[in-house]
């Protein structure tokens, strides 16, 4: 019996999945001189692989595609994935917020279990070869490259994002999928830092821990509470990352973003140790005593907004000036310019749309024998190991559906 023709573009994470499990003559095209460029890089070079939880904790970590990606995350859940690991000769820690890292703290560890995978199965792979067109005439497709063209019954698009294009993912697949017919909704820079307006050149390097960040658009408040750290442009850090996946559909520009020094007081609680400072240190400049409460280099930006002059002694600041300063330390404005250079976002959102893709198996549902599968797909979640495991669990599922009919 002949063996189905099955390539795969994009030697990625989803695509060593799916070249690890396809069945058939498989081929995988990579246009990199090696596969795994960009899993290398995450993780600050550690790779945290995955989360290890469970489907209930996962999935409202995903931003957008949370259904759709009900169906392969459960027949390849984050255990699974750990397990295929260690098969391949990779052990996994887990650490704090359930995050997976590979015990030797090296991502290079893990493209070589997927490397291993793929050699496994007997998946022939063309290094340095960039695919420029695909065609499907009949039931073949034809896939055009610098090295020639090839011809597939089946093929499987795992080509990325949008971001880091140095690692090789720049928007093909998006391409690819548009030429076939495929919505592919708006692609936006997630997980990214944002650049401000006002000038914060001061505060680069500044971290800052326990503390709340919030977006409003509208009727729409967007907190979240943690770390995150200022930049030569804007902001930067956990919470920023989170916030701008969750505000990069809204139009950005000129609106306010806030930072609340002491979310766990109440305005009434800072207000009594603001007096309280007021009355100890009487003698002292306003800037000093502020500096018992707020880092050094934020204090300009709490007095220029709250308008009182720090060189103002404590005993001399009215009730009014006091309020003006509490609701500043809770309410420090910032005017968003936009989030980040796309291409250091740590992920594309948008993508091909999920409507036109059957989740159990990634096969399009415009052409048949087509299948997208990874950040190619309208799918972005949270740090932690989300991304990477979405796009393990779409390749397997992609790479599974191949041996059937
Ligand atoms: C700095 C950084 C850190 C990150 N850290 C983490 C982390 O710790 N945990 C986590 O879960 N996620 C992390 N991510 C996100 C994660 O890396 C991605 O979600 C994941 O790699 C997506 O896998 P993919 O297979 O879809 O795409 P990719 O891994 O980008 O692979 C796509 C492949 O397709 C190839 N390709 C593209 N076009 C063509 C073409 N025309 N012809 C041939 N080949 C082509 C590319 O060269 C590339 O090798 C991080 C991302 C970045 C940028």
């Amino acid at each position: 019996m002949k063996l189905d023709r099955v390539g795969i573009i994009g030697g990625g994470a989803s695509g060593m999945l799916s070249a690890s499990f396809a069945t058939g003559d498989v081929t995988l095209l990579e246009k990199n001189e090696k596969l795994g460029k960009k899993i290398y890089i995450t993780g600050k070079g550690r790779c945290n692989v995955t989360n290890n939880c469970a489907l209930y904790e996962f999935l409202p970590n995903i931003v957008n595609g949370e259904k759709f990606m009900m169906s392969s995350l459960s027949a390849f859940p984050p255990p699974a994935l750990m397990e295929f690991l260690a098969e391949n000769g990779v052990r996994t820690k887990t650490e704090r917020g359930n995050r997976v890292f590979p015990v030797s703290d090296k991502s290079s560890d893990i493209i070589s279990a997927l490397s291993s995978a793929v050699n496994k199965n007997g998946c022939k792979v063309c290094l340095n070869t960039e695919v420029t067109s695909v065609k499907k005439i009949d039931n073949e497709f034809i896939v055009t490259t610098n090295n020639g063209d090839f011809i597939f019954d089946k093929l499987i698009i795992a080509t990325g994002g949008n971001s880091y294009k140095a690692t090789g993912s720049t928007g093909d697949g998006y391409t690819i999928a548009k030429n076939f017919g495929h919505t592919v909704t708006p692609i936006l820079p997630a997980l990214s830092a944002i650049d401000l307006m006002d000038d914060v050149k001061s505060l680069e390097g500044l971290s800052l821990k326990n503390v709340s960040v919030t977006f409003k658009v509208g009727n729409k408040t967007i907190s979240r509470f943690g770390e995150m750290l200022f930049t030569d442009k804007g902001v930067s850090g956990p919470i920023i990352l989170t916030l701008s996946s969750l505000i990069n559909k809204y139009n950005l520009k000129g609106e306010k973003l806030t930072i609340d020094f002491k979310p766990a007081l109440a305005p009434e609680t800072l207000d009594a140790r603001l007096s309280g400072d007021f009355v100890e240190f009487h003698n002292k400049d306003l800037t000093n005593v502020l500096a018992g409460l707020l880092p050094k280099a934020i204090i300009p930006y709490v007095l220029a907004q709250s308008r009182v002059n720090g060189h103002k002694k404590a005993n001399s600041i009215t009730k009014e000036e006091r309020f003006a300063l509490g609701f500043t330390i809770k309410n420090l404005s910032f005017k968003i310019r936009s989030i980040a250079d796309p291409n250091h976002a740590i992920i594309t959102s948008g993508g091909v749309s999920l409507k036109e893709i059957n989740p159990k198996t990634m096969e399009s549902k415009i052409i048949k024998g087509l299948y997208f599968v990874g950040e190619v797909l309208d799918v972005d979640a949270l740090t932690g190991g989300f991304n990477l495991q979405c796009a393990f669990a779409t390749g397997k599922a992609a790479g599974i559906a191949t041996g059937s009919i």
